[in-house]
């Protein structure tokens, strides 16, 4: 087969600005570019030049079908297939695709939650091109990634919010410039590097766990003699199977024009880890999905299964994902990164501030924008940051913070106590201790990385929040400010300000350490909603629901509508997990216990036959502990189908998760303790599914 270097085929599945200028005329092509880059509206005749050349593109690339691809709120993309042909007078068929069809779709959405939002009669949604995101073709079809909303214009995605929550960042960020004379950035936007963890196992060793195929994880499974405890998996070798994957991974992105850069073994065995190179938020979301499907695709290829549940295993690192955020002007100025001359520095510690600003007033939004049933098991566990969102700057940063603080010199090199907007801030290295994995959300030299993100989860309502939460930071500052008669002196006060206000959430220390948990709650009043129950409600809390609908990210009734969203979600996660661990334990490992325990008995039988008076002490001995173990888990088992009987009487969702929380989770984690138990005296043989020790070093 002959070989292609990665520039001749790199973003060959998509329509770029490359395909963009070279096939649509210069006025058409400078139409949208301002669309893409400044928000303006799109008119008719555009969208229909933009129609034609994208047909024209995609039937030369062999797409027969196109769709409108989007992002209910079922956390994973959604997509119905029409084709472009179009009947001919003569018989024959001739591809159509027009402006209108580019623009706007109508999907029967019926099935797609909503919270409420949509009454069953109005079934309707529709969906509306994201000119910010480039189409693509996938498996022949090209794929126009679009917002979803319902009739009344709620939406009902996550795209929708995430467009206006940049919205929000770019409207406040600009009139944060123009009070430091800067009137040339027309445009602001957040980008997003987004690291995404996972695991692969081999399908054989897949498909024998019920567990794995209906929810991802393993339900049950005692530890593997082996674990991550010798640290060599990190960085080391990467193995040819999964290199394979990787390489036909990376082909495939590259085609579709996905930055694929960094590959590594993570953690945990058979754990590792992707990383794209940054880009537009709202590109890097869609893009993040996208790699979620094709990593699965690619990896049943090669008889592989990509599981990027947050905790498909007990007792080894869960998967999540880092979410690198920065801020930047149209004009290529990343505005977190520490300029050279005092104005820089000066308008680079307002929007540090607001970022710790924004961090502190609603560490509940972030901690709540990452909250699912299979994130709760990462969070606070000791492998991922702990529930409790706080700021980790580094030493030297936070030193500079101090001293602006308390007027007081800056210990650096020239002692001397900071002015803003007048002194030039010694320079500040990316500090080394940012190596610091226990910090949710962390200063790294000229980004923050947020790293409480699951791995199977979208990373739009991280953002969302995240640039909501900085878009309301910056309008306080920028309403203070423009009508300051002395600027530099109300812009430095409100620095200093801002650093004494919510010192609180900045923590540069061991987020794992139990005195931190004490001292956070205790002292500092920091949130610790340990579990998605506890934090989803207050999405609705006024001050969110304040700032949410005032910044137009979401109206109220779309907030309502998702705090039920993802409560059921939660829900109906665990129950899946509950009815098939109770069908596993009756119908396999109760069997299979029962099944072994005769064999033993059998066996005494058969000796005491030959000899009387053998004593069969181990074997009488694990017959015994075994029968122990089938009544515990059959008794367990009963109980946990009463808590979930229970769960029907709940007044509403919020008291239903509860529920699940404190009745249906931990009597599953009692049959999981005594069918572990089991497992470690059965026969390997005669165990009904692959161990953890099959499944974590199973691939070579
Ligand atoms: P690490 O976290 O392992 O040190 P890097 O910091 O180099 O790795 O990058 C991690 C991710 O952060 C990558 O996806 C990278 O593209 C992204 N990134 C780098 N700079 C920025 C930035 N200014 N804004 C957003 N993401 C960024
Ligand atoms: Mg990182």
């Amino acid at each position: 087969m002959e070989t292609r270097n990665v520039p001749d085929y790199f973003g060959e599945l998509l329509f770029d600005d490359r395909q963009m200028r070279s096939r649509l005329s210069s006025k058409v092509y400078a139409s949208l570019r301002r669309t893409i880059d400044r928000g303006e509206k799109i008119d008719s005749m555009v969208a229909e030049s933009v129609a034609q050349a994208m047909k024209e593109w995609a039937l030369e690339k062999g797409a027969t079908h196109y769709t409108h691809w989007f992002q209910p709120l079922t956390g994973v993309t959604a997509e119905k297939h029409d084709s472009f042909i179009a009947p001919s007078p003569d018989g024959s068929v001739i591809m159509e695709f027009s402006g209108k069809e580019l623009i706007q779709g109508e999907p029967d959405a019926s099935s797609f939650p909503t919270g409420g939002i949509r009454a069953t009669f109005e079934a309707r949604g529709y969906t509306a091109w994201d000119p910010t995101s480039y189409a693509f073709i996938k498996d022949k079809t090209l794929c126009i990634p679009t917002a979803f909303c319902s009739y009344g214009g709620e939406a009902l995605d996550k795209k929708t919010p995430l467009l206006r929550s940049m919205e929000a960042l770019n409207r406040q960020a600009l009139r944060i410039l123009a009070l430091f004379g800067n009137t040339s950035a027309k445009h602001v936007s957040t980008s997003v590097g987004p690291e995404q963890e996972y695991f692969l196992i081999t399908k054989e060793m897949y498909d024998q766990r019920p567990d794995l195929r209906f929810t991802g994880r393993t339900l049950f499974g005692a530890r593997a003699p082996k674990g991550q405890e010798m640290d060599d998996h990190y960085f080391g070798v990467i193995k040819p199977r999964v290199q394979a994957f990787m390489n036909d991974l990376n082909e495939e992105l590259w085609k579709l024009g996905v930055l694929a850069k960094t590959e590594h073994n993570e953690v945990a065995p058979a754990q590792h880890e992707l990383a794209p190179i940054y880009s537009t938020t709202n590109l890097a979301t869609d893009q993040n999905q996208l790699m979620m499907e094709i990593m699965q695709k690619v990896a049943s290829r090669h008889g592989l299964v990509c599981l990027l549940h947050e905790k498909p295993f007990a007792g080894v690192n869960g998967s999540g994902k880092h979410n690198n955020w920065s801020i930047a002007t149209d004009t290529g100025v990343n505005l977190l990164s520490p300029g050279e001359t005092p104005y820089e520095n000066a308008q680079f510690l307002l929007f540090l501030c607001a970022v710790i600003k924004a961090v502190d007033d609603y560490q509940d939004l972030l901690r709540l924008s990452v909250a699912t049933a299979g994130n709760d098991h990462r969070l606070g566990a000791n492998e991922a940051p702990p529930a409790i969102i706080s700021v980790f700057l580094g030493d030297e940063l936070s030193a500079i913070l101090e001293a602006i603080e308390k007027d007081v010199p800056y210990n650096g090199t020239e002692k001397k106590t900071i002015r803003l907007g007048v002194d030039v801030l010694p320079a500040f290295p990316r500090d080394n201790t940012d190596r610091n994995r226990t910090s949710p959300f962390a200063f790294t030299g000229n980004k923050f990385e947020f790293r409480s993100l699951g791995s199977s989860n979208s990373i739009a309502c991280a953002n969302i929040m995240l640039n909501a939460a900085v878009a309301e930071s910056l309008k306080i500052y920028a309403d203070r400010l423009e009508g300051s008669a002395d600027f530099e002196k109300d812009l430095h006060e409100m620095i200093r300000k801002t650093i004494s206000d919510h010192k609180r959430i900045l923590f540069n220390g061991n987020g794992y350490d139990d005195a931190w948990v004490k001292e956070a709650t205790e002292v500092r009043g920091l949130c610790n909603y340990r579990t998605t129950p506890d934090c989803m409600p207050h999405l609705l809390d006024p001050k969110n629901v304040e700032m949410l609908t005032s910044q137009k990210v979401f109206t109220k009734k779309e907030m309502e509508s998702r705090v039920e969203i993802m409560l059921e979600n939660y829900c109906k996660t665990v129950r899946i997990e509950a009815n098939t661990m109770l069908d596993m334990a009756h119908r396999q490992i109760l069997p299979a216990i029962t099944d072994y325990a005769a064999k033993l008995s059998g066996t005494v039988a058969a000796k005491k036959g030959v000899n009387p008076d053998l004593a069969c002490a181990y074997e009488t001995s694990s017959v015994s502990r075994l029968s122990v173990l089938a009544d515990q888990i059959s008794a367990r088992c009963e109980e946990l189908e009463k808590a979930i009987l229970k769960l029907e009487g709940a007044a509403d969702i919020i008291e239903e998760s509860v529920a699940i929380k404190d009745t249906v989770l931990p009597k599953m984690a009692e049959v999981r303790a005594a069918a572990d138990e089991a497992e470690t005296l059965v026969s390997a043989e005669c165990w009904p599914f692959p161990s953890y020790g099959d499944l974590l070093f199973s691939v070579r």
